[in-house]
C-alpha cells in the first residue's frame, strides 16, 4: 500500500477552523488591508503569550523582523554584526540589506547555538581591527533549541551590545521559564508555512517598550509622518501583516501550545526509539541549566563509521529541487558535490528515507561557508561545519504520528544495517 509522504513540518490548522472563522470576519467587515481587528488581535495574544509586559509588532515575514531589529539598532554601512554562523540565510542577509557586514560566530556543541566563549573573542577583536565594536548580536535558537542566553546578555551588557534573538524557530521555547524573544532588545518570530504555527507567511518583532514598538511600526508602514498628506523624513518599508494572515494567526494561537506539546512529545519518542540504535545520536537539549525547547524539529547525528545502503551512488547525480529552488525555478547546479557538505552516508539516508516517502534534510549549512559570505569575518571553532557534516534533521510536525515515528525509526534501522 502506497504510504502518504511524511514532511518535516506542515502548517496544521485548529479542528474547529477558527482561523477561517476570522478570515470570514475580515472580508465581511472588509477589512483586507495590512492592518485591522485581526493584527491587533493577533498582536494581542503573541504579547500575552510572551509575556514580560512587551509589545509586539506583526510583519510580513520573520526576515522583515530581523531586518527592522537592525535598523533599530542603528545599524548601516560600515557596521558590522555578530550573528550565529549555524542557521538559516534569514538570521544574517538583513545585516547586508543594511550596507553592513556579518561577523560570523561559531557554535558551542551543547545546544548547537551561538558560542558565547567566541563572541567575547570576536567582539575584542573586531574593537581592534576595526576600532568599533559590532553594532549588534544575533544568537539563533537553532531548531528551537535555545541559547546560552545568560551568558550572551552578560557579554551584550558588558560592552554594551544590543541582542536580537532569532527565535523564528524557537517559538514557545524557554529558558528559565521565560520565553525566547523577551531576553534582549529584540526578539524575531516567524509564522512561515513550517513554523510552529503559521500565518501562511508572516513574522513578528518583540519589543521591550511602547516607544520601541512605535518606531518599529513607523518603519513597518514606510515611516509616514502625521500629516493630512504623505510626509517622509525617514526611509520606511511596506513590512506590516495583512489582516487575512493574522486571521490564521489569530486562530494558530488556539493550538500553540498543542503543537509544542506535540513536538515535544515526537522528540522524546525518537529519544526512546533510537537511543539503542548504534551511530546515531539525537540531539537533546542539556538536562540542567534551565532549557526548555520547543523541539521544532527533531536532529540526529550519524557517526562517520555507519554504513548506509546505497552510500556508494552518493552525490553521483546533480539533485534538482530537494531543498533549493523556489516555485518550480531552480538554477541547474554546477557540480553535484560542494567544498562543504553532509558526509556520503548522511546523503545516502536522505536519498534511502526520500524512497520510503519520508522527508529528511541536512542541518542548516554554516553561512561562514557559503559561497556568499566567502569574504566575511568568521569566528569559527569547527562545531558548526562538524555538525553540518553529521547532522539530519527529522519530521516533526503536528500530522507526524507516534506511528509514523515508528516507520521513520525502522527505516533508519533498515538503512543501515
Ligand atoms: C524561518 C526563519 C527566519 C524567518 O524567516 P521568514 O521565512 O522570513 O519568516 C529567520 N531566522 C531563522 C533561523 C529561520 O529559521
Amino acid at each position: 500500500m502506497a504510504r502518504n509522504r511524511i514532511y518535516l513540518c506542515l502548517a496544521h490548522m485548529s479542528d474547529e477552523g477558527i482561523e477561517q472563522k476570522y478570515i470570514k470576519e475580515a472580508f465581511d467587515t472588509n477589512w483586507v488591508v495590512p492592518l485591522g481587528p485581526n493584527v491587533n488581535g493577533f498582536e494581542k495574544y503573541l504579547e500575552e503569550f510572551v509575556g514580560q509586559n512587551k509589545r509586539v509588532v506583526a510583519l510580513s515575514a520573520g526576515t522583515a523582523a530581523v531586518h527592522l531589529a537592525l535598523l533599530a539598532c542603528g545599524v548601516g554601512p560600515g557596521d558590522e554584526v555578530c550573528v550565529q554562523s549555524f542557521t538559516f540565510c534569514a538570521s544574517s542577509h538583513p545585516i547586508t540589506y543594511l550596507g553592513a557586514t556579518p561577523v560570523f560566530i561559531d557554535s558551542e556543541r551543547e545546544t548547537w547555538n551561538m558560542d558565547p566563549e567566541l563572541l567575547e573573542k570576536a567582539i575584542i577583536d573586531r574593537k581592534e581591527k576595526t576600532g568599533k565594536y559590532p553594532k549588534a548580536i544575533v544568537p539563533v535558537a537553532l531548531y528551537g533549541m535555545p541559547y546560552k542566553i545568560d551568558q550572551i546578555m552578560a557579554i551584550a551588557n558588558k560592552y554594551g551590545i544590543p541582542v536580537v534573538e532569532d527565535a523564528a524557530e524557537g517559538f514557545g521555547s524557554k529558558f528559565n521559564g521565560q520565553v525566547l524573544g523577551t531576553f534582549g532588545k529584540y526578539g524575531v518570530l516567524s509564522f512561515n508555512g513550517n513554523k510552529m504555527i503559521t500565518t501562511s507567511g508572516g513574522g513578528a518583532l518583540i519589543t521591550e517598550n511602547e516607544d520601541e514598538w512605535r518606531e518599529i511600526m513607523m518603519y513597518a508602514t514606510q515611516y509616514r509622518e502625521s500629516y493630512p498628506y504623505y510626509q517622509h523624513e525617514k526611509i520606511g518599508y511596506n513590512y506590516r501583516m495583512s489582516n487575512i494572515c493574522a486571521g490564521i494567526g489569530r486562530g494558530q494561537m488556539t493550538v500553540v501550545n498543542d503543537h509544542i506539546a506535540h513536538h515535544k512529545h515526537v522528540q522524546a519518542l525518537y529519544e526512546e526509539l533510537l537511543k539503542d540504535v548504534k551511530g546515531v545520536t539525537v540531539h537533546s537539549q542539556p538536562a540542567t541549566g534551565g532549557y526548555d525547547s520547543n523541539y521544532w524539529l527533531c536532529t540526529i547525528t550519524l557517526d562517520p563509521s555507519v554504513k548506509v545502503k546505497g552510500q556508494e551512488n552518493a552525490y553521483k547525480t546533480i539533485v534538482t529541487g530537494a531543498v533549493g529552488g523556489a516555485a518550480g525555478v531552480i538554477h541547474a547546479a554546477e557540480s553535484a558535490t560542494t567544498d562543504c557538505q553532509p558526509n556520503e552516508n548522511v546523503e545516502a539516508l536522505r536519498v534511502f528515507m526520500d524512497q520510503a516517502q519520508i522527508e529528511a534534510r541536512p542541518v542548516w549549512k554554516p553561512m561562514h561557508k557559503q559561497p556568499v559570505y566567502k569574504n566575511a569575518p568568521a569566528y569559527v571553532n569547527g562545531v558548526s561545519e562538524d555538525i553540518f557534516k553529521i547532522g539530519m534533521c527529522l519530521p516533526a510536525g503536528p500530522y507526524v504520528t507516534d506511528e509514523d515515528v515508528k516507520y521513520i525509526v525502522d527505516t533508519i534501522k533498515s538503512a543501515i544495517d
